[in-house]
């Protein structure tokens, strides 16, 4: 009677396929240390950043000794080291993120008028060519003296 195994994905191992033992893995430390390591994995870096930097740093594991609540520990087990590189995939994140709506904005803003500009353009034109005055015209001496022969000049 050898009853086929059972594979857990999150600790890689076989064990055997009995409701009972099964039973005792699923509710077993190693087992959700596993999943919890597993599933953090898909978590938000800024969300886990902000948690583990709240934290007080777990001297514990940190100084290289076993921590028995792992994951689960109210302190930390991430390093400096380990918090700055959380802190640049945050950062990279999020500068990916505001690049696109900078860009957006940006697309927004230079609405571009050319429309507009011509039609300025062609309102300068417009004004240059229009006609001067009659009193800015250059003064025409000979229609001048024709206008007034029979002045007596004292
Ligand atoms: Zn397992
Ligand atoms: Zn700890």
């Amino acid at each position: 009677m050898g009853g086929r195994s059972y594979y857990c994905d999150y600790c890689c191992c076989f064990i055997k396929n009995d409701v009972n033992v099964r039973k005792t893995h699923n509710s077993g430390l190693i087992h959700k240390m596993t999943k919890l390591r597993y599933m953090r994995r898909f978590e938000d870096p800024k969300k886990v950043l902000e948690e583990e930097s709240k934290k007080e740093p777990c001297t514990r594991f940190l100084n290289g000794k076993y921590c028995k609540f792992d994951l689960m520990c109210n302190s930390t087990h991430f390093n400096e080291q380990q918090l700055k590189q959380l802190r640049k995939i945050v950062e990279a994140q999020e500068r990916t993120q505001s690049l696109k709506t900078t860009t957006t904005a940006r697309d927004d803003n230079s609405v571009k008028l050319p429309w507009q500009r011509f039609h300025n353009k062609n309102n300068i034109k417009k004004f240059k060519i229009k006609r001067l005055p009659e009193s800015l015209k250059p003064i025409n001496f000979n229609r001048m003296r024709n206008d007034c022969p029979n002045v007596e000049w004292g």
